[in-house]
């Protein structure tokens, strides 16, 4: 049993039962076919599983009532993404997938009227598919304020001009919300950029290429854009927020962003505990003499094992600060399980790889997936060095002569 368990009520409880035994039966036999194979040729098969999550009432468990979901507490969500991130299909089975579940949030949250109804609603329901276009190749991704895209205003347009990449998931999206400097000349640099709704069938958009990651070039939903905005007018109602907002809410949408994602490489390391777990005791050194009684792979059961269970904790304890005191306050403790978590994904995959020798590094099992695509959970959503930063400065305040 989890060892979060005293947090989650008896109804969470039963649901993420329900998670289980739904990937259990359906998405664990298929997942590695899918996932080495071509995307694409399983998108009938996954909106088959699609269409069943939401027979059985499981689909977009993150949505508020209002929006047909599940009106769950992060920290109850939390719970259901660790379950969910023990495949990599699981998130995308259920449309509570990165980049579109930051983009419902923030759009729940600041989208006008009309754009919830042309996107939202469609986005939610899983009929299309969105990204999220801020990272540019030729500005350190760290620091968000250096930009060069730009939207300029002309009558009731806005004309985009720009090149971004790690465009996640831009192959086969539906439109992408771009960060675009609207204001170069504000003398505060937070309040220059703003947050524009693009739909991708515009002219003056363009998919470049997807971007290979360790050799695998991907498509559609798993893959990366590199992509090109060329004179390329929206009409200024597309604006999300308020113009010169684009920082605002870039925060909003990583706050929770963060928990989604921490929670879903807990469900990765469980997983691969798991792998290590079956395989050191299945394997002989010799007859009768298996992997598991070596104290070297014993050490890495036990380290891994107390890791993962320190991550939940910190995580879970994170999402109900925000919870309840906002993300803003709740800061410190973000930045700590981003480069925390990431570094136990690291450790716990690279042991259950080491454990499994040359067959760990073969695509039969999951491990060299996620060993290859995960490798960027230190890089994403802030490098974990700069997170490293903002929680020692925050800690060394205290201690300076100038206090
Ligand atoms: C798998 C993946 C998916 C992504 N998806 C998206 C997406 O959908 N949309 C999007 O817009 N972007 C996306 N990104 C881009 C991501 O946000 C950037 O890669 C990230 O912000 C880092 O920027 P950069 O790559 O330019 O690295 P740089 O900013 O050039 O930094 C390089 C390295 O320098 C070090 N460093 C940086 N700053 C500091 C500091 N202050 N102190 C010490 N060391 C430092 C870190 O080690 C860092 O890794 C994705 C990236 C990956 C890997």
């Amino acid at each position: 049993m989890s060892n979060t368990a005293f947090l989650i009520s008896p109804n969470t409880k039963e649901l993420l039962s329900q998670y289980k035994a739904f990937l259990e039966k359906h998405v664990y036999p298929i997942e590695n076919e899918d996932i080495y194979g071509s995307f694409k040729s399983y998108l009938p098969k996954l909106k088959e599983l699609r269409d069943l999550a939401k027979r059985e009432k499981l689909f977009a468990p993150h949505l508020p009532k209002s929006d047909g979901g599940m009106g769950l507490s992060l920290v109850e969500f939390a719970g259901i993404s660790e379950i969910l991130g023990s495949s990599p299909l699981g998130h995308y089975i259920f449309n509570c997938q990165a980049p579109d579940i930051g983009n419902m949030e923030l759009m729940h949250q600041f989208a006008s009227k009309a754009l919830k109804d042309k996107y939202l609603g469609p986005l939610q329901r899983g009929e299309i598919r969105s990204c999220f276009a801020m990272t540019e190749p030729a500005h350190a991704g760290s620091n968000p304020k250096h930009l060069s895209t730009l939207a300029i205003r002309d009558g009731d347009d806005y004309v985009i001009n720009g090149h971004k990449w790690f465009t996640s998931s831009a192959d086969g999206a539906a439109f992408t919300i771009v960060m675009a400097i609207t204001d170069p000349q504000n003398p505060n640099p937070y309040q220059r950029a703003s947050m524009i709704l693009v739909p991708l069938d515009n002219p003056g958009y363009k998919l470049i290429r997807n971007i290979p990651i360790m050799g695998d070039v991907g498509e559609d939903y798993m893959s990366h854009g590199e992509v090109k905005f060329t004179d390329c007018r929206v009409h200024m109602s597309n604006l999300i927020g308020n113009e010169g907002q684009g920082f605002v809410l870039a925060q909003e949408r990583l706050g929770p962003g963060r928990i989604h994602h921490c929670m879903r490489w807990i469900g990765i390391c469980e997983r691969a505990m798991d792998m290590m777990c079956k395989r050191a005791v299945s394997r002989e050194l010799d007859p009768g003499k298996t992997l598991a009684m070596q104290q070297t792979i014993q050490n890495w059961i036990a380290e891994s094992a107390a890791s993962i269970k320190a991550s939940r904790l910190m995580v879970m304890n994170t999402a109900h600060q925000i919870e309840q005191y906002g993300a803003k306050a709740a800061k410190e403790d973000i930045s700590t399980i981003k480069f925390f978590v990431s570094d136990v994904l690291m450790t716990v995959l690279d042991r259950a790889i080491q454990v499994h020798g040359a067959l760990g590094i073969t695509d039969d099992t999951l491990l060299s997936f996620w060993y290859r695509h995960e490798r960027g959970a230190r890089i994403y959503d802030g490098p974990d060095e700069v997170h490293k930063s903002v929680l020692a400065r925050s800690i060394l305040k205290s201690y300076s002569k100038h206090e």
